[in-house]
């Protein structure tokens, strides 16, 4: 599911004929070594692709629109080797459409104290020719990603390794399909928003189906296929039945696995990587989707509550951003319910009715059954456990009627003190940036939701260059945020992004 293409990034070196043809050799050789050494460093996620040196207008124009039109391109990483007169660039970045990082590097990292000459500074000059470069961009008011340092430095290496993934996900959004098999739930706001400006600005295509469309998909599932499923249910995770009946459990567990298998071939049959329910709007499905949605939403679907399109679009593009990571901690969909105040433990308890990604899970996972406190349907079959501790980010994409704004904050997530035997739900706990207080101010005086596109994997610099790329105002609360200095931002930011 989370399969996409083998996406490539070319290395363009901008350079110029001024001085000659042993420099211009030199500039091609050493951005070569660049290409090699990035490439063997373990560092990047994608390959870099190395691209003969840009020296004139119309080869940086013809190069650029290569790019645009490579399917397999995600993006252009430039370097001026030597001095490249940034009017020659103009058109060509005026056409261009696919992200794009100013890699200001130099291939030496020494100054070379005992042989430098004039040959040596015209031929090494990327301090000089970056500048000239970076200011068209600025002129042209043009985003780009700028990251300085020295090439064989893993730490930069890795900086590039996760703009890749930011490019990337630039690109998959506007791939992202999004199902709605139920509306926004009623009365409530955060959850709504314009479908056509979000496929102005994400390139999201938000669709609705019939609940009893796709609910006819489960009901056509075999029953020797919801048997195979059931069973590998029962050998993957652990059967709490606490007092409840064995048979009435397994066929309570047989309903998601139809609801899985049937959801699945739904969402594939019409390509869709993304779906929302809603638990009162359930057509004749015999059970709020709970331990299916969670196991689809494993294997890289988005997926939100009540009718949240915009938080399950999120958590598809977040899952793809995170594709093929080594090591993954986990992306999830997520709600924040209830706190604890007590000082010294402040932090939000985060779950949902039912429906937490098990990407996030850390130890044993379970499968439980309870009544829903609302709805009206059978008890469903949910996997329960808790989840990773460590460093994660939590996001909310909100329409503010005239745009769309990102709230990013960065979240430590922590074990709760203590097991707690009577809920019924997977949970997450997290005490937000700069703390508790503060996150929580700053979050509400942003208009954030109580649902959450949430992520172990990510950085907020990350998604905050991808809304910079989509055009939209982003909102960080970290460890530098004060409320003064935040409500001055989303001040400023009404004005900048006002329509
Ligand atoms: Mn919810």
């Amino acid at each position: 599911m989370l399969k996409s293409k083998n996406y490539q990034f070319w290395f363009c070196t901008g350079s110029q004929d001024l001085y000659g043809d042993v420099c211009l050799a030199h500039v091609a050789e050493h951005s070569q070594k660049i290409v090699e050494a990035l490439n063997a460093s373990g560092n990047l996620p994608y390959e870099v692709v190395w691209k003969p040196t840009l020296i004139t207008n119309e080869l940086i124009r013809k190069t650029l629109n290569e790019a645009n039109t490579d399917e397999n391109c995600a993006g252009v990483i430039t370097w001026m080797h030597t001095f490249s007169p940034a009017k020659s660039w103009i058109l060509g970045l005026q056409e261009y459409r696919k992200p794009l990082l100013h890699f200001h590097t130099q291939f030496n990292r020494e100054i070379p104290y005992d042989t430098i000459d004039m040959d040596f500074m015209n031929e090494n000059q990327a301090a000089h020719g970056d500048r000239e470069y970076g200011h068209i961009f600025s002129r042209l008011g043009m985003e780009r990603k700028v990251i300085m340092g020295y090439w064989e430095d893993a730490d930069i290496q890795k900086k590039i390794g996760s703009w890749m993934r930011t490019a990337v996900g630039v690109i998959e959004s506007s791939h992202i399909r999004v199902m709605r098999i139920a509306d926004n739930m009623r009365n409530v706001a955060v959850t709504e928003g314009d479908k056509v400006e979000a496929q102005i600005k994400f390139g999201w295509e938000i669709d609705a189906y019939p609940v009893n469309e796709i609910a006819a998909e489960v009901e056509s599932v075999s029953k020797g296929d919801i048997d195979a499923l059931v069973e590998e249910y029962y050998d993957k995770y652990e059967i709490l039945l606490e007092g409840r009946d064995e048979k009435e459990f397994r066929e309570h567990v047989a309903v998601q696995a139809g609801i899985e298998i049937g959801f699945e071939r739904f969402l594939e049959a019409k390509n869709y990587q993304a779906i929302v329910t809603h638990f009162g709007d359930l057509g004749s499905l015999r059970q709020l989707p709970g331990l299916a949605i969670q196991r689809l939403m494993e294997k890289g679907y988005g997926f939100a509550g009540e009718g949240d399109w915009k938080t399950a679009a999120m958590v598809r593009l977040m899952k793809i951003m995170t594709q093929g990571m080594k090591d993954a901690k986990g992306t999830s969909f997520m709600e924040d319910y209830t706190y604890n105040l007590v000082p010294g433990k402040e932090g939000i308890l985060q779950a949902h009715m039912l429906e937490v990604c098990p990407s996030v899970a850390e130890g044993k996972i379970s499968i439980k059954e309870q009544p829903l406190s609302m709805g009206d349907r059978e008890d469903p079959a949910r996997l329960v456990f808790t989840s990773k501790t460590g460093p994660a980010i939590a996001t909310s994409l909100i329409d503010l009627g005239d745009r769309f704004r990102l709230i990013i904050n960065d979240v430590d997530c922590k074990k709760v003190e203590k097991p707690m035997p009577k809920l019924p739900v997977a949970t997450a706990f997290w005490t937000p940036q700069p703390n508790l207080q503060t996150g929580a101010e700053a979050w509400i005086l942003a208009g954030g939701a109580h649902h959450t596109a949430f992520s172990y994997d990510l950085t907020s610099e990350q998604m905050g260059d991808w809304a910079a790329c989509m055009g939209i105002e982003a909102v960080y609360i970290d460890r530098d945020t004060t409320i003064r200095q935040f409500r001055n931002e989303l001040l400023w930011n009404s004005a900048v992004y006002r329509k």
